[in-house]
């Protein structure tokens, strides 16, 4: 198929396409396009505009300070996993980048697009939503920063308003002691997960969030709780659905099997061996 008739904008400044977006309600920003324009190509999004911000000076910057990661809105899923200073700040960048589609597509898709498109199967906004990160969005009125946990509303629904721009995702630092891990299951490298987890060890405190579990990215606490029982921990407070790609039942199994996997290897890096979980593990 092909899309529907839209009208193209490719403006030059950010006040230009801030304007352009606030002057019609049905438009759409195009980053990197590998979402938007399959959607549109199948007809499951019509804008009647398309407000294209790959000519927005600065916006395609990845900068690292002691506090964390500024991710640029034009900063490429590639930019960012090749940054070996935001790997060494925030690992779990890189260990999840890896998990994004090909390479092709990760040097054309964007790590704000991604979040801002709010895929509840995409690794960026589990990522963003477990380290307790925010976007930064810009439109006429001004610039507010909303953080993760305000963020995903539903499934590919954020809480950014049609006239807004992100144009920036700030990733905290990995605290000094903490440790990260990701992994996910999925049919082919590269795919949309089956299941995803990552995990976030700082201290007594242990985090984990799932992707392609639930509607949204979604982040359960699992402090106190065993290694071998944090897998049925987690479903207590998650409920897996079935679809075309996997039952109920084997997302559950991958719940558990992903949890302890994350959990332990999390626990690695923080070398938290002779922990209170040590013995668990
Ligand atoms: C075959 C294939 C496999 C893929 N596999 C994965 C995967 O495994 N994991 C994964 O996470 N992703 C995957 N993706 C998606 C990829 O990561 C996209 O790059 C990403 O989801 C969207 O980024 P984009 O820059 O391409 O955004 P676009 O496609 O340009 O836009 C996506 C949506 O976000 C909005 N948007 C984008 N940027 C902004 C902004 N700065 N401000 C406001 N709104 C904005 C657009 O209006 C649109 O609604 C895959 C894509 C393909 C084609």
């Amino acid at each position: 198929m092909k899309p529907a008739p839209f009208a193209y904008r490719r403006p030059g400044s950010l006040p230009e396409a801030l304007a352009a977006l606030a002057g019609e309600a049905n438009a759409k920003v195009l980053a990197g396009g590998q979402s938007l324009v399959p959607l549109l190509s199948m007809r499951l999004a019509a804008p009647a505009l398309l407000v294209d911000i790959n000519g927005l000076p600065g916006l395609d910057t990845v900068t690292v300070t002691g506090d964390g990661v500024r991710v640029g809105a034009l900063a490429r899923h590639a930019d960012v996993l090749a940054h070996q200073e935001a790997r060494r700040v925030q690992p779990l960048l890189a260990m999840a980048l890896g998990h994004v589609a090909h390479a092709t597509i990760r040097n054309r898709g964007t790590t704000v697009g991604s979040i801002v498109h709010a895929d509840a199967a995409a690794e960026m906004p589990v990522v963003l939503t477990l380290l307790g990160g925010s976007v930064d969005v810009e439109s006429t009125a001004g610039r507010r920063t909303i953080a993760a946990n305000d963020l995903f509303l539903g499934p590919l629904e954020s809480s950014l308003r049609h006239d807004e721009i992100a144009v920036e995702a700030f990733f905290p630092a990995l605290p000094p002691g903490a440790g990260v891990a990701f992994d996910e299951i999925a049919r082919r490298h590269g795919d949309y997960a089956l299941v995803g987890a990552a995990a976030l060890v700082d201290g007594d405190s242990v985090r984990v969030g799932y992707l392609s579990v639930s509607d949204v990215p979604t982040v359960v606490d699992l402090s106190g709780v065993p290694l071998d029982e944090m897998g049925e921990a987690a479903l207590d407070r998650l409920e897996p659905a079935g679809d075309i790609h996997a039952t109920a039942a084997y997302r559950a199994q991958l719940v558990r099997v992903l949890t302890a996997r994350v959990v332990r290897a999390a626990y690695d890096m923080a070398g938290t061996a002779g922990s209170t979980h040590e013995g668990e593990r």
